[in-house]
């Protein structure tokens, strides 16, 4: 920085998270001091950043970082110091405002990746060897967060591939779903990939346009385009074992055409096949019906009277965006979904902040650090199941009621006004039964609105007008939007994947997918899935940081492949299996595995087939790179004769 403007930087340090100013003035001065237990931040369960340090000490901290900035610039803005390993975790720790456990401090440290020593850093992926790279060929399927990031690595790796994208665009979710409202519901200064990050996020919680941008501009800065064939889906997949190749069917728009790929990543999400509820007559409604990842933005709904089906994620941020040009809202809710208090979901990230992403080195390292903390793990201890808990339905544990009474009464206090409203918005499940949202208060307010109605009767009927509840009271409508969410749990559907003696994948799940670690399945050699089963979160992390984790393990698969000169992989059935059975026996133990609670997590089996029940930081661990005793590795040409 050539000259320091001291409005900027007074503006700057009002907006600071002190305690990760205070990292990065760390290693800008060469100086620990900046640790100090006065500083040390105290947080709570749902504190979105307040550090609980007294104002005093707050303003003791501004002064002293504002003589330490400005000095820092008159020596000409020297590059910071990289902190030795003990350095670095007293600092995790004072950031964290916990002491950090031994075994996160190097998984802490890549996803911190200060310093570029990380495994993250662009420098990490060891090129393939270069001949065995040339003779493979990579199938991507999906060019939405989880396809481009493996298209990224990929190039890095030197190995070809291309990848095919069912839509006219990248961007996947934040593509297809423009519905009013519709928003990131993880900060994004997590919400983005460790390599990518951006300094100039308007918002903490970035709407879907500004999303959409990040994922194209991030195509276009990797050149990713080019590798790209929109509008082409893949109908299916036939490995041929004579050749270790999987032999695909696109359908495109000129037809159907084959390709041939020595391994195949699937990036195609979880949450993209719109899920219609089974209610009778729902064919026969006469008005407009939509689904809310498939909004008609060309119905316009002033003056209308709409019905809402569905209170999950979608409706809860679309609702309060269109309660007030409609002439009356009818909300249908089956289960009310738990909000956490989240005050500044809607704000702007205040230019100070802004400033010091840019300007201070390392302040978004460790800002980014302090966000993926307090999500990393925190939130679990409060959804863990207690086997042994007396209470009832409610909680799973004592920890879990008391985190309940915690949100309840957020939710309680919206509603004071509305005894008859607060009865029904207070769930009935745990905490952590389903993912929780971000409550900023809107939802409530839209609820108390003259023209809104809540039902929560159940739906039994859909007429040629309106619909019909359970107690036979017929409402009309002139028009339905379906927030009911997707077809989850119905993993690679609709592509039809034929694996080794032509054994079809979904009739092998049987509606019930399973994956070691959610990427690999016996029997479907060089099959590779992003977001497989058991690979959701729902109160700890960011999708990204998981997609970030496989794409670095299947890039290890490769390499594996090019190192042993095998054309096949799979895993071990019996590796396969008992990690499956220790991820039930997780689940069972989590609120989201309750057999109170009912949701998408749970497939037709009722078995969790989407969450993942433990720690970040173990399936960080288990993704670093794939052990070649947990596989089976074949020269499938050889096995042929
Ligand atoms: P969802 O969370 O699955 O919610 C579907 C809603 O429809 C639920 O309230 C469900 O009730 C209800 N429903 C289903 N069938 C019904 C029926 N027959 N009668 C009445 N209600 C019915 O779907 P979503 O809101 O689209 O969200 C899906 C997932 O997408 C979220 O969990 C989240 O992971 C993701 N998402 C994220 C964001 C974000 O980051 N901001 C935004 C939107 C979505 P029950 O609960 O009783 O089943």
């Amino acid at each position: 920085m050539a000259k320091l403007d001291l409005g900027a930087l007074d503006q700057a340090l009002e907006a600071a998270h002190q305690p990760a100013l205070a990292a990065a003035l760390v290693q800008m001065t060469g100086d620990v001091h900046w640790l100090r237990p006065e500083w040390t931040p105290t947080y709570t369960p749902l504190s979105r950043g307040e550090t609980g340090v007294p104002e005093a000490e707050q303003a003791n901290f501004r002064a002293q970082a504002r003589a330490a900035i400005t000095d820092w610039v008159d020596r000409g803005s020297p590059a910071p110091t990289t902190p030795d390993a003990g350095t670095l975790r007293r600092m995790m720790s004072f950031v964290a405002g916990a002491d950090i456990p031994e075994n996160y401090a190097d998984f802490l440290n890549d996803e911190l990746a200060i310093g570029g020593q990380s495994s993250k850093d662009p420098q990490w992926t060891t090129p393939i060897l270069k001949d065995a790279a040339r003779r493979m060929h990579v199938l991507v399927i999906g060019a939405g967060m989880s396809g481009l990031l493996t298209g990224i690595r990929l190039n890095q790796a030197g190995v070809d591939f291309e990848i095919v994208e069912k839509n006219a665009d990248v961007g996947g979710t934040w593509l297809e779903n423009t519905y009013p409202g519709c928003r990131v519901d993880s900060s994004n200064h997590i919400y983005s990939y460790s390599f990518e990050p951006n300094h100039n996020w308007p918002q903490h919680f970035s709407t879907q346009p500004v999303l959409l941008d990040y994922f194209r501009g991030v195509a276009d800065r990797y050149d990713l385009r080019k590798k790209i064939r929109f509008e082409t889906s893949v109908e299916e997949m036939v490995w041929d074992e004579t050749r270790a190749v999987w032999k695909v069917s696109l359908k495109t728009a000129k037809g159907t055409e084959q390709v041939e790929a020595t391994a195949v990543i699937t990036a195609v999400g979880q949450l993209n096949r719109p899920r219609l509820p089974d209610v009778r007559g729902r064919e026969r409604f006469k008005g407009p019906a939509f689904h809310s990842a498939q909004w008609r933005h060309d119905i316009d709904l002033t003056g209308k009277r709409v019905a809402v089906i569905g209170t999950g994620a979608s409706a809860f941020q679309f609702v309060p965006e269109i309660v007030g040009k409609v002439a009356s809202l009818t909300v249908f809710q089956r289960t009310p979904p738990w909000g956490f208090p989240t005050s500044h979901y809607h704000e702007d990230v205040p230019a100070g902040m802004n400033w010091l992403l840019e300007h201070i080195p390392n302040y978004d390292k460790w800002y980014r650090f302090f966000l993926f903390w307090m999500v990393t793990d925190g939130l679990l201890a409060g959804v863990r199941a207690d086997p042994d808990w007396k209470g009832d339905e409610t909680a799973v544990s004592a920890p879990n009621a008391m985190f309940r009474a915690m949100v309840a009464e957020a939710l309680r206090m919206q509603a004071a006004d509305r005894p008859d409203l607060a009865e029904k918005v207070i769930p009935t499940y745990p905490v952590g039964g389903k993912r929780a949202l971000l409550d900023n208060g809107v939802w409530i307010a839209a609820l108390k609105q003259p023209n809104v109605e809540l039902v929560t009767d159940p739906l039994t009927e859909i007429t040629e007008t309106g619909a019909v509840t359970a107690d036979g009271t017929a409402r009309e409508f002139d028009v339905i939007i379906y927030g009911t969410g997707f077809h989850a749990s119905r993993f690679l559907y609709p592509m039809k994947i034929k694996g080794r003696g032509g054994a079809d994948l979904h009739e092998t799940w049987n509606g019930d997918a399973r994956a070691y670690l959610g990427m690999t399945t016996p029997g479907f050699p060089n099959l590779f899935m992003i977001y497989g089963p058991n690979t959701n979160i729902v109160v700890n992390g960011s999708i990204i940081f998981f997609s970030e984790c496989s794409v670095r393990y299947i890039l290890g698969c490769l390499k594996l492949l090019a190192e042993t000169g095998a054309q096949a992989m799979e895993p071990k059935p019996e590796v396969h299996d008992a990690f499956n059975i220790k991820v039930d026996e997780g689940n069972r133990l989590m609120a989201w595995g309750a057999p109170q609670v009912t949701s998408w997590y749970k497939n037709e089996k009722g078995r969790v087939s989407q969450n993942w029940p433990f720690a970040l930081v173990d399936y960080w661990r288990a993704t670093l790179a794939p052990d070649p005793q947990d596989f089976v590795l074949t020269k499938e040409r050889q096995m042929a004769g």
